[in-house]
């Protein structure tokens, strides 16, 4: 098994969160402030997931950053019991999930997670999952989605 502090950079799954290596390292500065946010456009209005720098609609490079609902819906989901990234084998299995998001006015937004604290048999398509910051144990962060609603 290989550690996760010990993962090759090239094999790294998770990304580098810093300015100096991504123009979305606000999202991250986000998360770390327990806020799941993503980029609309400034120009034709278009909620962007993931994050964005240039709108793949407008071509325009004006951002803002909105908040997104912390708490959604499963619209499928699936474990993982085998082929897991480098540095999540210890993890297995695990639940991976697509969550639909109610936007409002804008519709809904699809999301790919990992979901923690339930087992996949335990799940259904409808179910509440709610989001949450994952500390990645190095100074990174990420987002997971739970089973358990919060306190
Ligand atoms: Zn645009």
């Amino acid at each position: 098994m290989v550690e996760k502090d010990c993962v090759p950079f090239i094999l790294d799954f998770l990304p580098q969160e810093g300015p100096d290596d991504t123009r979305i390292h606000r999202f991250y500065d986000h998360l770390r402030e327990g806020r799941l946010t993503t980029t609309r456009c400034s120009s034709c209005g278009e909620i962007l997931w993931q994050p964005r720098v240039v709108c793949p609609h407008c071509n325009a490079d004006t951002m803002e950053w909105i908040d997104l609902p912390k708490e959604g819906t499963i619209y499928a989901h699936t474990a993982m019991v085998l082929g897991a990234p480098l540095g999540f084998e210890n993890d297995l299995p695990f639940v991976i999930a697509i969550v639909r998001l109610d936007m409002g006015d804008h519709g809904h937004m699809l999301l790919f997670t990992r979901v923690d604290d339930a087992k996949y048999e335990d799940l259904a398509i409808g179910d509440k999952l709610w989001f949450k910051t994952y500390d990645c144990g190095d100074g990174r962060v990420f987002f997971r989605f739970t089973a358990t609603a919060p306190d």
